[in-house]
């Protein structure tokens, strides 16, 4: 198998993109695909200050690396769940990561900030686990993106996460949230832009390309995603891009082209939560701060 750009042995075959490429050209594209995004959908410049969500995993570390070398400012943000072992073994390859490159990291720990761990948490509050990890995370990586004086919030988010997103959107028809899936949300008030420059690429070229340039990623998953509908998603939409190559990206590339036709939900006027001052569409405590009181208080809701 020969390099579809210098004919030298290729490592990795991409059906969806009819490419077969050698290490140094998979960083190539991997890197060039990032760019292309960020100046795409007008993510962020030089000049601004980007937050990049740091889960331990290949998708985030890769992302941030690729940032630091394209001359972009970028700092990291890892959130300790406390969720047993595998945030002892996250923060670490995270901590590592960033010494390793000398770049800032932040470590907000979910037990000092909301006096629960996520396995406490879900304890006491009513609700799945992933849904209130997705809240106290959502929360939490804005509030550091505005108050660090951050202009950019960026996640790992890549093709298989966004096309399996989409899938799930899709089969509920569910307006309001396919209105709001897109590569680049802007900010609002303390709430600070959110960007995904990762959506073009697969998986399997993220992972190609920590190989190849030596990143140090967590391989296990969350325990808590065992399961998790999202998986389910990803499981079906890889039985179909094995027969049919290009499935994913196209899917979410059309999507992309025919999402202003839904609807976006009508907005909601936000206000400061009288405890933290952060954005709420509730009349009163944010929900963040409404886990705190509960949490506080110790008793199930
Ligand atoms: P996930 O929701 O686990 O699929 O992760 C999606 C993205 O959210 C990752 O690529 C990261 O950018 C971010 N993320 C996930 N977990 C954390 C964490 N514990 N701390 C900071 N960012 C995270
Ligand atoms: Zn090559
Ligand atoms: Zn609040």
């Amino acid at each position: 198998m020969r390099c579809s750009v210098c004919g030298r042995a290729a490592v990795i075959k991409l059906r969806h993109a009819n490419l077969r490429l050698c290490p140094e050209h998979l960083v190539t594209r991997v890197e060039k695909e990032v760019a292309g995004a960020i100046r795409r959908f007008r993510m962020f410049s030089p000049e601004e200050r980007v937050l990049v969500a740091i889960s331990g995993g290949k998708d985030s570390l890769a992302l941030w690396h690729i940032l630091a070398k394209l001359g972009y400012q970028a700092d990291g943000l890892y959130i300790d769940l406390g969720i047993e072992e595998y945030s002892t073994r996250s923060r670490q390859v995270s901590e590592d990561f960033a010494r390793g490159q000398g770049l800032t990291l932040h470590v907000l720990s979910l037990k000092e900030e909301l006096g629960a761990t996520l396995d406490e948490l879900t304890r006491l509050a009513r609700g799945k686990t992933c849904s209130l990890c997705g809240t106290v995370k959502r929360y939490l990586m804005n509030r550091a993106a505005w108050e660090g004086g951050y202009q950019a919030l960026a996640t790992g988010h890549n093709l298989d996460d966004e096309a399996a997103t989409l899938l799930g959107n899709v089969l509920r028809w569910d307006e309001g949230y396919l209105t709001r899936q897109y590569p680049v949300l802007p900010g609002e008030g303390k709430l600070v832009r959110k960007v995904k420059p990762l959506v073009f690429l697969s998986e399997r070229e993220m992972a190609a390309y920590c190989l190849i340039t030596g990143i140090r990623y967590l391989y296990e998953d969350c325990p808590h995603a065992e399961g998790a509908r999202s998986i389910v998603f990803k499981g079906v939409l890889n039985q179909l891009e094995d027969r049919y190559p290009a499935t994913k990206i196209s899917f979410l590339r059309q999507f992309l082209k025919v999402r202003n036709r839904f609807r976006p939900p009508e907005p909601v006027v936000l206000q400061d939560c009288p405890s933290c001052g952060m954005p709420t569409a509730a009349d009163g405590l944010c929900r963040f701060c409404r886990l705190k009181e509960r949490v506080s208080h110790g008793t199930p809701a």
